[in-house]
């Protein structure tokens, strides 16, 4: 969205496709949940920026290599966006490429969880486990919305405490009280060694040795986000012309990256 308003702007004809009914991407998302409702006001910036520069917009539409290609397009960006990891593979433990276990029924990745959880409050059933590596904002705005609606809640995290980045933004002087006196139970400092028939086997990152078991209804994996980039290799792999990847297609960041690397390729082209 930002690049195609500052493309316009500076002259380009520009169509931007989105396969949602709605603009906004993970945004959309952020804003519905609780407290996030004013992350609104930055997709009606960036929809109002691309109005008034007279960005053709199209909703609905799965843009596929075949549908661009048959375009007369002289440059193509490909702003596909990211998705959370379902295998559970970790920087904490490169060791292994998967949580063993993490392809059972009741293991979910965050995004699809979050997204069962807001058309229906408990979906997840009646308790769940966070599993957070990410230290951001995401997993615990998500143990918000179902503490809210009565979830019992844990979250476990290898780091040195649960929603390290939240310090910087200013969200955790709000955020851990709120989950705290909701009973919301937190292990830092601790990670999963597998997901078995008797539960979510958890170890302490220093010893090892010291385990105990969880029995959360639903484990929410919340390692690691991927790019989202087939579009962009489909077409790289079949076509010569000018294609760009940007935003979290090219690696999942904060915003304010994504926003930077907007400006400087709209700037640029
Ligand atoms: C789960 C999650 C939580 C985040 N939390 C925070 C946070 O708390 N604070 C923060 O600063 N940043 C956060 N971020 C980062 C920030 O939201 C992202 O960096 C930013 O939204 C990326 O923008 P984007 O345009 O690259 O991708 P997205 O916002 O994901 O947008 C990609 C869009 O492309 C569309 N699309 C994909 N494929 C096609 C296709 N073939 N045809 C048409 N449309 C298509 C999708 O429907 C989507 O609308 C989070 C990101 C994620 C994924």
């Amino acid at each position: 969205m930002k690049v195609a308003a500052l493309a316009s702007k500076r002259g380009h004809t520009v169509t931007l496709y989105e396969k949602e009914g709605k603009l906004g991407g993970h945004l959309e998302m952020l804003r519905q949940l609780p407290s996030r409702e004013t992350w609104g006001d930055a997709i009606s910036d960036l929809s109002n920026a691309m109005a008034r520069n007279e960005v053709d917009v199209r909703l609905g539409v799965d843009a596929s290599p075949a549908l661009l290609l048959d375009e007369d397009y002289e440059s193509i960006i490909c702003a596909t966006g990211s998705r959370w990891d379902a295998s559970g593979l970790s920087p904490y433990r490169p060791d292994r490429e998967r949580i063993p276990g993490a392809e059972r029924p009741h293991v979910l990745d965050l995004g699809t969880a979050l997204g069962e959880a807001l058309s229906r409050s408990r979906a997840l059933g009646d308790s769940v486990l966070i599993v957070d590596d990410s230290g951001s904002y995401l997993p615990l705005g998500f143990a918000e919305l179902l503490t809210s609606a009565g979830v019992a809640v844990e979250i476990l995290s290898p780091r040195l405490f649960v929603g390290e980045e939240t310090l910087k933004s200013g969200d955790m002087a709000y955020l851990l009280p709120f989950l705290r006196e909701r009973g919301t139970q937190f292990y830092a400092q601790h990670f999963v060694e597998t997901i078995d028939q008797d539960g979510v086997q958890v170890y302490d990152i220093w010893n090892p040795r010291q385990r105990f078991t969880l029995h959360p209804a639903h484990v929410i994996l919340a390692t690691m986000r991927v790019p989202d980039d087939a579009l962009y290799r489909a077409l790289r792999a079949s076509s010569s012309r000018e294609i760009h990847r940007v935003g979290d297609a090219l690696a999942p960041r904060a915003l304010e990256a994504v926003m930077y690397e907007g400006e400087k390729l709209g700037r640029e082209i």
